[in-house]
C-alpha cells in the first residue's frame, strides 16, 4: 500500500478508501502457506451491499478525474464522444469488461501497448483511465496537443506535463512532432549545439598559411595578418577598408616575411576582383570562411581578440602600441614554451625587458608542426566532449536559418565544397552561404503546400506527384507575377510556395 491513493487503479481505490479508517499492516503470505480459507472470504455479499460499493467506486473515480488537470464539462463530453467512436479504445473497454486473455499474443496487435498496464485500466462514464491518467482517443489527440502547447514550452517540459495526467500510445513522439512543426517555436529556438572541431591543417613551414581580417578600434580600421604555424601577428593601420589599401599593406608585410601560399579570410573585401588579381599575380591561394561563422577562421578571430584587447589597453594606459605588439610576439604560445618570434625568426626579440645576450642568440626550434598537431588533438579531444556532429543536409531540405532576428525559413540549394557549408535560398529569393551550425532542419510540413525538388539546372521545380497545386486559389496573383521566376516564393508566414508548371509556360 505504498502507492498513493490517486495512483492506484480505480478498482482498488474503493477498497483502499474504505480501509483508511483502520490502521493495518499488510503481510504477504504465499498461497501454499494458507491452509484454511478465511471464513469471511466465503461469505456472500448481499445485493444491497453490492450497489453501495459500486456507487462508492464511482465517486472515487470522479475523485481521480478531478485530481487530473481540471477539464471542463464540455471537454469531458467531447472526450466521451471521442472514446465512443474510437475502435481501439472500444476494444480496450471490451477487454476490460470481459477480461484480458492470459497471453499477450492472443491480443490484437494494436492493443499490445495496453498489455503492461491492463491491471491499471479503469473505465468511468465512458472515459478510459490508466491509473489516474486519462487515455486520450485518436481523434481527440490533436485538440489535447494544442492545449498542451498553449504556452509554447519546449519538448521536455511539454512531455513532462502531459505524462502527469494523460496517456496514449506514442504520446511522446506525437508531442515531439507537434513542437517541431510549430512555427513560433521554430523561430525562437536556441542555437545549435557545437559540432566537433574540424582542425585546420597545420602547415609544415612558417608563413605559408596566414589568416587575414579587418577590425576596428576607436573608429580606426586595422588589418591583421597572422601566421597559422607560428601565430606571429602583424597589425597595420588602414586608411580605409578598400581592397586597394589592404593590398598595399599586405605587400609591405610580404616583402618582409615572404609571400604566403594561402590566405584564409572572410569575404569583405578579400573576395573582391582586385584582391583576386593581386593573389593571382603574387601566386597566393585565397580561401574564404563562412560568413557569421568565425570558428572556421578561428585562428584570426582569436588573435584579433587578443590583439584588440592588448591594443585597447595600450590606448587606455598610454602605452606605446608597438611595444605591446613586440610583447605579444615575444610571449610563448600556450602549451608550447616558444614565442611566435622564436618560431618565425628563430630568436627572442630584444625588448625593454632585461635579458642576457645568450637568450637573444639565434636557435632554430625543432618539430614545431608536430608539437602543434599534438596540442591541437588535445584541444579537439577537450572541445569534442561537448560537441556532437549535426546530420548532413541534402538539396531541397527545408531548414530554419539562424539570423539576428531568430530562426528564419530557407531551403537548401546544395552542399558546398568547404566543410559543413551550404548554399541556401531565403524567402526573398536570395542565395546565401551558411555553415551547418546555423541551419536547423525543419519539419517539411511548415512548407506543406509542395514537395521541394531540385532539377538538374539547380532550380526549384515542383514534384510532379504533389497533389495540391498551391496557386489554384489565387491564379490571378500568380499569372501577374514574372513567369521566369521559378524559385519558390514565401508567404509572410514563411511558407514556401512553388508555382506549378502550368503557370510557368
Ligand atoms: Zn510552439
Amino acid at each position: 500500500m505504498r502507492k498513493p491513493l490517486s495512483k492506484a487503479p480505480a478498482r482498488l481505490q474503493g477498497m483502499l478508501l474504505q480501509l483508511q479508517r483502520y490502521e493495518l499492516t499488510v503481510t504477504y503470505t504465499p498461497g501454499k502457506h494458507m491452509f484454511i480459507a478465511d471464513a469471511l472470504s466465503r461469505a456472500t455479499a448481499t445485493s444491497d451491499n453490492d450497489t453501495t460499493s459500486e456507487n462508492g467506486c464511482d465517486e472515487r473515480v470522479v475523485y481521480a478525474l478531478e485530481a487530473t488537470e481540471a477539464l471542463s464539462e464540455d471537454t469531458l463530453n467531447r472526450l466521451r464522444t471521442a472514446v465512443a467512436t474510437d475502435s481501439e479504445l472500444q476494444a480496450v473497454c471490451e477487454k476490460h469488461i470481459h477480461g484480458w486473455p492470459t497471453k499477450r499474443k492472443s491480443l490484437d496487435r494494436a492493443l499490445y501497448c495496453y498489455w503492461p498496464m491492463r491491471h491499471n485500466i479503469s473505465i468511468h462514464k465512458g472515459i478510459v483511465m490508466v491509473g489516474d491518467k486519462i487515455v486520450i482517443p485518436q481523434n481527440f489527440r490533436q485538440t489535447i496537443l494544442e492545449k498542451l502547447h498553449m504556452a509554447h514550452q519546449g519538448i521536455q517540459r511539454t512531455k513532462a506535463k502531459a505524462r502527469k495526467v494523460l496517456y496514449w500510445p506514442g504520446m511522446s513522439s506525437d508531442i515531439e512532432t507537434m513542437i517541431q512543426k510549430c512555427e513560433q517555436c521554430q523561430q525562437m529556438q536556441p542555437k545549435n549545439q557545437a559540432e566537433p572541431l574540424v582542425p585546420h591543417m597545420i602547415p609544415e613551414l612558417p608563413w605559408m598559411k596566414i589568416g587575414a581580417d579587418i577590425f576596428e578600434l576607436e573608429g580606426q580600421p586595422y588589418l591583421l595578418l597572422i601566421d597559422y604555424l607560428t601565430k606571429y601577428p602583424e597589425v597595420l593601420n588602414l586608411p580605409d577598408k578598400t581592397a586597394h589599401s589592404v593590398i598595399q599593406k599586405m605587400k609591405s608585410v610580404f616583402a618582409r616575411h615572404g609571400i604566403p601560399k594561402e590566405i584564409v579570410s572572410d569575404h569583405v573585401p578579400f573576395a573582391s576582383y582586385e584582391m583576386k588579381s593581386f593573389a593571382d599575380a603574387w601566386e597566393i591561394k585565397l580561401t574564404h570562411s563562412s560568413p557569421g561563422f568565425p570558428s572556421s577562421n578561428g585562428m584570426a578571430e582569436r588573435a584579433i581578440k587578443t590583439v584588440k584587447h592588448a591594443l585597447k589597453k595600450a590606448i587606455q594606459t598610454g602605452t606605446d602600441p608597438h611595444l605591446v605588439m613586440l610583447s605579444l610576439r615575444n610571449t610563448p604560445v600556450t602549451g608550447l614554451n616558444l614565442s611566435p618570434a622564436q618560431m618565425l625568426m628563430g630568436r627572442v626579440l630584444r625588448s625593454t625587458l632585461p635579458c642576457s645576450s645568450n637568450v637573444l642568440r639565434q636557435s632554430t626550434p625543432q618539430n614545431i608542426p608536430e608539437k602543434l598537431r599534438d596540442m591541437q588533438s588535445k584541444q579537439k579531444l577537450h572541445f569534442d566532449k561537448r560537441a556532437r556532429p549535426l546530420p548532413v543536409l541534402s538539396p531541397g531540405d527545408t531548414v530554419h536559418m539562424q539570423t539576428r532576428r531568430g530562426w528564419e525559413p530557407a531551403v537548401i540549394v546544395h552542399q558546398r565544397e568547404e566543410p559543413r557549408s551550404y548554399t541556401v535560398r531565403t524567402p526573398s529569393g536570395n542565395t546565401l552561404r551558411r555553415n551547418r551550425r546555423h541551419l536547423r532542419k525543419t519539419h517539411s510540413s511548415l512548407f506543406k503546400d509542395t514537395t521541394l525538388n531540385l532539377d538538374s539546372d539547380g532550380l526549384f521545380s515542383q514534384n510532379p506527384e504533389s497533389v495540391d497545386p498551391p496557386a489554384c486559389d489565387s491564379p490571378q496573383k500568380s499569372s501577374s507575377e514574372s513567369m521566369e521566376n521559378t524559385a519558390p516564393y514565401f508567404t509572410r508566414s514563411g511558407r514556401a510556395v512553388i508555382r506549378p508548371a502550368r503557370y510557368r509556360d
